[in-house]
């Protein structure tokens, strides 16, 4: 039985990898500290053998028996990374190398989670892999978006020194079940508004752009990478690409059409990418992926959970 160790294993992303991997009936060794992560988005295999979960801080070195790691753990949200920005930091540069090290010790595959936030605020768009980024090295995102990209940095020179097998998504905005209500990302922030029949809040003019995956295509986009012979990083997400008061509006037509929509100031300091949008032909050569799951699906799944799974004290 193929033994995963998960990193951010009761995070948004790490709780539905794991769901996947057990599906398959391979065995998961989590490892998380639970900062952003809930150990409830676990509690369906409480007690079952194929799932062992470790609280550890991923800062600290470990040593863990394994056959492949998936390398997830690091706050992902602009509203809770940039609480400590140091803290993230040291998450995102040392947990990547303990991982990669650990990894280098056992002669196993490791999976990284990037980000397309190492394109910053991009120059190029959509973005390809081959584009290098335009971040502002001192800015508030730059605790997370810098990290990430000395992460990318690390895993290449694991790969030079010690040819270890690495795997590199830049995952794009996802979204879906499992996302934790306060986490502060956009489609979480909405739905719960929504659901509690607040007025959405759009940070600037709402014009910025993303491009949202709904989890379920990405969790299989990753898991073709990790089974690929493919090194390199690798745009993962869903090319269609919306303004955040088009996701307003759909959103607010799917709860409740009567919905009052705010506009909040956004400053120049907060470094919101203007837009952003994969381009995943990479993807769909290396990988023979590409979403399948529309907008309009996805946000009536992730609606659909949250009202059941919502706190609404
Ligand atoms: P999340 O915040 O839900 O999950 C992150 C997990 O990491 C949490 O369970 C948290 O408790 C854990 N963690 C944080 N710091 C830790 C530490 N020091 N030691 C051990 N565990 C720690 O976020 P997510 O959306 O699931 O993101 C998972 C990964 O995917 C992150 O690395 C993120 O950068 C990357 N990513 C996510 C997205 C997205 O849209 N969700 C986009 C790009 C990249
Ligand atoms: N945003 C918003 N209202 C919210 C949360 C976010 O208007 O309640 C905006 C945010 O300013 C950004 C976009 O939505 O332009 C996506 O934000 P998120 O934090 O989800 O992801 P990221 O900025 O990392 O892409």
């Amino acid at each position: 039985m193929t033994i995963n160790l998960v990193t951010g294993g009761t995070g948004f992303l790490g709780s539905n990898l794991i769901e996947h991997l057990i599906k398959k009936n391979q065995k998961v060794i989590c490892l998380d500290n639970n900062i952003t992560g809930n150990i409830n988005n676990l509690k369906k295999w409480k007690n079952d053998k194929r799932l062992e979960i470790i609280e550890h801080d991923i800062v600290d070195p470990i040593f863990i028996k394994a056959d492949r790691i998936w390398h997830l753990a690091c706050p992902a949200s602009p509203k809770i990374y940039k609480l400590d920005p140091i803290k993230t930091a040291k998450t995102s540069f040392l947990g990547t190398l303990n991982m990669l090290e650990l990894a280098e010790k056992l002669n196993i595959k490791i999976f990284h989670a990037s980000t397309s936030e190492i394109y910053g605020n991009p120059r190029e768009h959509p973005q390809q892999e081959s584009y290098w980024g335009s971040v502002n090295p001192i800015g508030i995102r730059a605790c997370y978006n810098e990290s990430k990209r000395i992460s990318e940095t690390l895993c290449f020179d694991f790969k030079r020194m010690f040819n270890t097998n690495i795997r590199i998504a830049r995952i794009f905005n996802t979204y879906g079940p499992k996302m934790d209500q306060d986490d502060g990302r956009v489609i979480s922030n909405f739905i719960v508004q929504a659901l509690k029949s607040k007025p959405l809040k759009v940070y600037g003019n709402g014009n910025q752009t993303r491009s949202f995956c709904y989890v379920k295509d990405l969790i299989i986009g990753i898991n073709k990478l990790m089974e690929s012979n493919y090194y390199a990083p690798i745009n993962l997400g869903n090319p269609e690409e919306f303004t955040i008061n088009q996701i307003a509006k759909m959103i607010r037509d799917m709860t409740n059409p009567e919905l009052e929509v705010l506009y909040e100031p956004l400053s120049l300091e907060n470094d919101d990418p203007e837009r952003r949008m994969p381009d995943i032909k990479l993807a769909k050569k290396i990988l023979d992926w590409k979403p399948t799951i529309s907008i309009k699906d996805g946000l009536s799944k992730t609606i659909n959970w949250f009202r059941k799974n919502i706190d609404f004290e």
